[in-house]
């Protein structure tokens, strides 16, 4: 069986980003990579929106960026501005479609379904497939997502809306986020944080009927494209081994308080690429335990009291919305972090600190 300098397993998102940084940085001229993917064909499977607070490989995938935004909650909407960072959606078809046009130029590297396929024990792995065991102690973030097509104008594309909680919360968090591509085609999604132990939840299709016909007034429309997902909000167990990297949501990319994660695997990706010829000692690439810390608490605020939190989203955008971008794609000082946690009820999370 064929041997190979490296192996990824999973050639998802974070799987082909790492590839296409080692491709597009020569390190692939003379070392050999196996990417181990069972599925058989690579269509649109997800759209991966973010804060744009750094430069990533993707910007010919973007299908829309936006400078404005809103969020909501009963009776209130808060009008919001990202002009230093805009918010951009990424086609996963553009992106697959470009990855794998660049990575077949290189014959070093080879496709496979499974690792049985090759000989992997002398090979660096980087493993992008998460060990996971569902329990209904954990948070999730479990979403479904439409995008549909009017007849005639009806969305301002200028502005997406993050957070809409003027909807059933169910004891749990519950809330729509609409990204207008054009003024006839949007997303809409519905999105709970939450254990996901009440199957109520996953009624995804008729929570979205009614959001788009009875709340945002649109009778006339098409369903052309559907995703649904779930995000751990934990860390994955993650393996220490000598000649092993876990990538990815495996790799502990996700913000744990956000869900956003592609643009911590762009950091990651560029990090492994930098340091590929010393892989095996390089320090391991984590999310800052600031965040870590912070997010933890923030989680078990959400857990215990869940009825609190759409206020306490909204109020967290009552900070400048740089400041609150930049907190929520890891990238915030330690003032900017004091104004975030200065609008947070002080009593429920110094409670949640001690608990
Ligand atoms: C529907 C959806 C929408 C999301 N939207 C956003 C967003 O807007 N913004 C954001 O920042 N994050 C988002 N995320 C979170 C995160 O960015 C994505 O989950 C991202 O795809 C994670 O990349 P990954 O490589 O870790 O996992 P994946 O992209 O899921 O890749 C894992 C790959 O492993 C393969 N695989 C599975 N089993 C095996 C096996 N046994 N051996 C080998 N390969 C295997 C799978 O086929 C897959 O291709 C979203 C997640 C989902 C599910």
């Amino acid at each position: 069986m064929k041997e190979f300098d490296y192996v990824i397993i999973g050639g998802g998102c974070a799987g082909l980003s790492l590839a296409y940084e080692l491709e597009i940085h020569k390190k692939l001229k003379d070392k050999t990579l196996a990417i181990i993917e069972p599925r058989t064909e690579y269509k649109k499977d997800k759209t991966w929106s973010f804060w744009k607070v750094v430069n990533h490989n993707f910007n010919d995938c973007v299908k829309k960026s936006w400078e404005n935004f809103t969020i909501n909650i009963p009776k209130n909407t808060n009008h919001l501005q990202c002009t230093n960072y805009p918010y951009q959606s990424v086609d996963s078809e553009l992106f697959y479609e470009k990855i794998n046009n660049k990575l077949k130029e290189n014959k070093n590297i080879s496709f496979f379904k499974n690792i049985s396929e090759i000989n992997s024990k002398n090979s660096f792995i980087f493993n992008s497939v998460p060990s996971i065991k569902k329990d209904y102690r954990n948070l999730w973030q479990h979403f479904c997502g439409v995008e549909i097509e009017t007849q005639n104008n009806f969305f301002d594309d200028e502005i997406f809306n993050l957070m809409d909680f003027n909807c059933d919360q169910r004891e749990s968090v519950h809330f729509f986020y609409t990204l207008p591509y054009s003024k006839t085609k949007a997303l809409v999604e519905t999105t709970w944080l939450s254990k996901m132990n009440d199957n109520s939840q996953k009624d995804y299709d008729n929570q979205i009927k009614d959001y788009i016909e009875n709340h945002l007034n649109l009778k006339d429309y098409k369903i052309t494209y559907k995703e649904e997902g779930a995000i751990p909000l934990f860390y994955p167990k993650y393996e220490k081994t000598i000649n092993k990297i876990n990538i990815g949501t495996a790799g502990g990319m996700t913000r744990l308080s956000t869900g956003y994660t592609f643009l911590n695997i762009q950091e990651h990706s560029k990090y492994i690429c930098k340091n590929i010829e010393n892989i095996s000692k390089t320090k391991k690439f984590e999310i800052s335990k600031k965040y870590q810390f912070l997010d933890d608490i923030f989680l078990r605020v959400l857990s215990e009291n869940p009825k609190m939190m759409p206020n306490i989203f909204f109020k967290m955008f009552k900070s400048s919305p740089k400041t609150v971008i930049k907190f929520l794609s890891n990238k915030s000082n330690f003032l900017e972090d004091l104004s975030i946690i200065l609008k947070m009820p002080k009593w429920t999370f110094v409670k949640a600190l001690f608990n």
